[in-house]
């Protein structure tokens, strides 16, 4: 605890083995003194579970949101990016193992505070920021720190996130988020336990509890690998839970896969995939189904519901077409669209400016 970026948390309990059970998580972690749980950077200290990675990054980058990818909260807008060290899932096919499987205390060399982060943010024209790069279910305290801190400048808070986390630390984390992008990473309980090593119920339970429980914005992506997550009855299924259980306004991002960390026999995903997806999404009726990761203006086109106008066109992350009204109506007929929008369409562009 003299660590001057360890600090206490709550969320935890005691077993009768002696043992301390971190609670902010399915893994639930059971820890001896000196242990850390899976994530890494939660470890047992001082007879209690700490965070060690509080105040500290792994890096800054700021981005078009569109990137994490939300295509419906303050679109075109810039968000200033950063994480941690860590991760709650050890998903073999990780796109920032890097990051996400750090060991070193090297990855967070960068001392950064709520206010200084909300200043840089605020300084670099973004209008949000994002807990991204790794999960920030592991240094929510940190998060929310960062959000209430932003939330004084007039900047809001996006967690990038698989969504694996227990009820009541999840409740008090979002109750300082304004949106999420929440990680499907497959449609089956084996996927999960063998690939991720967690569980599907948990994820969409946090979906369910997003939707029904919370004002914050949700899209939803699935990164589709060839051969394991990719037939379309999976992606039937899920597209069918979505419209069923959190209804056809959620946004559905399909990404493509690179080969990567443990899966690096496996090839890229075709962009035929990504099509077929979004076809079976539409399909199910689900209303803004994208792909992403990909050149395909068809699949990064936002249709107007109520006269299937092309309101808003993109090409990877760039905004090529934008016909809504500064609160989120349709030009041609003023429906309108699901999501946040306040003010102008941003200009970021595609731009990727590491700070
Ligand atoms: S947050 Fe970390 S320590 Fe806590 S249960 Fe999850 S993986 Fe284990």
């Amino acid at each position: 605890m003299d660590d001057p970026f360890t600090v206490a948390t709550e969320h935890w309990h005691r077993l009768d083995d002696g043992r301390i059970q971190c609670d902010v998580c399915p893994r639930a972690c059971r820890l001896h003194d000196g242990q850390r749980g899976l994530c890494f950077v939660r470890a047992r200290a001082d007879d209690q579970i700490v965070l060690t990675s509080y105040g500290r990054s792994s890096g800054f980058c700021v981005d078009p949101v569109e990137k994490k990818p939300l295509n419906h909260f303050l679109p075109g807008s810039a968000v200033l990016s950063f994480g941690t060290a860590g991760c709650n899932l050890a998903c073999k096919f990780c796109q920032n193992w890097d990051i996400s499987k750090s060991r070193e205390v090297d990855t967070l060399a960068r001392a950064a505070t709520p206010d200084a982060i909300a200043a840089a943010a605020d300084e670099l024209g973004c209008r949000s920021v994002a807990f991204t790069y790794n999960d920030p279910v592991i240094f929510w305290e940190y998060a929310a720190d960062v959000a209430d801190a932003c939330h004084d400048r007039g900047i809001k808070a996006i967690a990038v996130t698989a969504g694996y986390m227990c009820p009541a630390p999840r409740a008090a984390f979002y109750s300082h988020i304004d949106a999420a992008n929440v990680d499907v990473k497959a449609f089956t309980e084996d996927f999960y336990r063998r690939v991720c090593v967690g569980h599907l119920a948990d994820v969409l339970d946090t979906l369910v509890y997003l939707r029904q429980q919370t004002e914050v914005w949700v899209e939803i992506t699935t990164l589709l690998i060839p051969g394991r997550n990719d037939g379309d009855a999976e992606i039937a299924a899920e597209c069918a839970w979505i419209a069923e259980h959190l209804g056809t306004d959620v946004p559905l991002h399909f990404t493509a896969f690179h080969p990567d960390y443990k899966m690096r026999d496996t090839p890229p995903t075709p962009s035929a995939t990504l099509t077929r997806a979004r076809a079976i999404g539409q399909a199910a009726g689900l209303r803004f189904v994208y792909t992403g990761n990909v050149h395909d203006p068809a699949g990064g086109t936002t249709t107007c519901p109520g006269c299937g106008t092309a309101v808003v066109v993109r090409d990877w992350y760039a905004m090529r077409h934008y016909a809504l009204t500064d609160d989120g109506r349709c030009t041609a007929c003023g429906q309108r669209l699901p999501g946040v929008y306040d003010g102008p369409v941003g200009h970021w562009g595609r731009r990727r400016l590491p700070v």
